[in-house]
């Protein structure tokens, strides 16, 4: 985990705010995982770690903000509306600040409730305002494909409903949402 360790303290120590154990601990948490976390999630792999980094509830919320607000991670909300973590995306546009996750969709496995990042498209936001009826106008945009992750299609294999599965995610659904900005 020191690469991972060192890459958070140098993402941290760019945006030219403090640089707290704290911040740089869970940034490498969410580098680390595949997919985006809750912060009960974020909690638990923070105390089996290495790092031992045992933060209260509060102070934990209050990372998963700034790092947030830093343009370090953006949250997406996962099927049971809980809202979980990520600092996958973000890295897109390392140097310009501001990818905040509008640049790319999410994939929702149903199988086992996590939701991942998708990889980051510079085209997609286009396409979907693309598709806006006359007159309206988007300021975000948030796509969410639903399906089974790599993992679970790889469990799931030699089922009599497989459409040529490979051993990537398959996509069953797709969802798309234009929300207004904030
Ligand atoms: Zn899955
Ligand atoms: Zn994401």
């Amino acid at each position: 985990m020191a690469s991972i360790l060192e890459q958070a303290r140098e993402r941290v120590r760019a945006t030219g705010a403090r640089v707290t154990g704290a911040r740089v601990k869970v940034l490498a948490v969410l580098l680390q995982a595949d997919e985006a976390l809750m912060h009960t999630e974020v909690q638990r792999r923070l105390e089996q770690g290495d790092a031992h980094e045992l933060l209260d509830r509060v102070t934990l919320y209050r990372v998963l903000e700034w790092l947030v607000e830093a343009g370090l991670a953006h949250r997406v909300s996962g099927p049971d509306r809980v809202w979980r973590f990520s600092a996958h995306g973000d890295d897109a546009a390392a140097g310009t600040g501001h990818a905040h996750g509008a640049q790319h969709g999410h994939f929702k496995c149903r199988r086992c409730d996590r939701m991942f990042c998708m990889k980051p498209s510079s085209r997609l936001a286009g396409t979907v305002r693309g598709m806006l009826p006359d007159g309206f106008d988007g300021d975000a945009v948030e796509l969410t494909v639903v399906g089974r992750c790599a993992e679970c299609a790889a469990a799931e294999g030699g089922s009599p409903h497989e459409h040529g599965a490979t051993s990537d995610g398959v996509g069953e659904g797709v969802a798309l949402a234009v929300i207004p900005g904030r």
